[in-house]
């Protein structure tokens, strides 16, 4: 009987046609549907604390750096166009006002940047909740103007509100080696740099102008009762100990924040290893870098903004946090398992 079906079997094996070959295909993202793991914390269920409605929800992405390029250490542009894919796949799952994008959507690819730009904001396109865009070292590989018309931005420092809450972005490379050549942020740059050559020019300054619009915002912000969140690429705490990431005039900007009187959170990327601090009643969060996403998990992460707390829901390697609102202090951090290794070799150039 077992040497009949044998038989059969290799004469249906010969009656098919030999299977095609398969042909090297051009590299091109996957569809990933599988969902990233949910932090048990987050969940209500598990959870009684979690049983209260937040205001609004938001979602958060740094350092995505695609290029069509091979991968440089644990930096694999490519694949951060699959983590990118599977975030927003993950994000529209979730009731969100809006998101935020952290800077450096793109590495920089010489005279291909401009097409790696126009591919990235391809994939960011089915997001539900409405995008905004922080500025990034990486993304001036693309001339300013052309950069703002393809982000659809008036300007690269602005504000915006949601249910008594101001949220600001700045433009943390205002005065740098990237500012508008002649411009006053230019000629600002300039000063910095003869002041102290060493500053690393993927970092950059506050400009008086944007410092002066900062002011204005954070003193209406405190009139109207809000709380407010700001946003920029680079930290203004040296990010894990490490002061090679902080904006140029960092002190002057914590100043003015510190004594704002509604700042709660302060929330960037550049620094892809991520980090916190609490300083003087600021909550100083660095998301990681998703170009540096472990194999097989990623880097983003949800806010659930309550009236006493910010709860952030990481995803893939971000570690999941609760945030009290003043007086400042994180009440609990929910490491997240995974290739903890690939973490500790996070590269901590931007
Ligand atoms: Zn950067």
């Amino acid at each position: 009987m077992r040497a009949l079906v044998a038989l059969m079997i290799s004469l249906a094996a010969a009656l098919l046609p030999p299977a095609a070959k398969p042909q090297p295909q051009p590299w091109r993202p996957r569809h990933i549907e599988e969902r990233v793991q949910v932090p048990s914390y987050f969940n209500p269920a598990t959870n009684p604390a979690q049983s209260e409605k937040p205001l609004f929800r938001f979602g958060l992405i740094a350092d995505v750096q695609y290029a069509d390029k091979d991968a440089r250490g644990i930096r694999r542009y490519r694949e951060s166009a699959v983590s990118l894919q599977q975030c927003v796949a993950e994000l529209n799952r979730h009731p969100l006002a809006f998101s935020v994008n952290l800077g450096d959507l793109i590495d920089g690819n010489g005279m291909a940047s401009r097409a790696d730009l126009a591919y990235i904001l391809k994939l960011l396109d089915p997001l539900k909740a409405r995008l905004y865009h922080v500025i990034g070292n990486h993304c001036l590989a693309i001339d300013r103007p052309e950069l703002l018309r393809m982000l659809h931005l008036k300007n690269t420092y602005y504000a915006f509100q949601k249910s008594g809450w101001r949220f600001l972005v700045l433009d943390g490379m205002d005065v740098s080696v990237a500012s508008p050549p002649g411009s006053r942020e230019s000629e600002q740059a300039k000063q910095y740099l003869q002041k102290d050559p060493k500053l690393p020019d993927y970092n950059g300054a506050i400009g008086a102008k944007q410092m002066a619009w900062l002011r204005e915002q954070l003193s209406s912000a405190k009139r109207s009762n809000q709380k407010a969140v700001v946003f920029c690429h680079h930290p203004v705490l040296p990010a894990g100990g490490n002061d090679d990431v902080v904006l140029w005039n960092y002190q002057d900007v914590l100043h003015v924040l510190e004594n704002s009187g509604c700042v709660v959170a302060y929330v960037c990327g550049h620094y892809h290893p991520g980090s916190y601090a609490e300083q003087n009643g600021i909550h100083h969060v660095t998301i990681p870098g998703m170009v540096e996403s472990p194999e097989k998990s990623n880097r983003f992460a949800i806010v659930s903004v309550f009236r006493d707390s910010l709860q952030i829901q990481g995803f893939g390697t971000v570690p999941s946090r609760v945030l009290r609102l003043g007086p400042a202090r994180e009440i609990a951090v929910i490491p997240r398992f995974g290739p903890i290794q690939a973490e500790l070799l996070g590269s901590v150039i931007p």
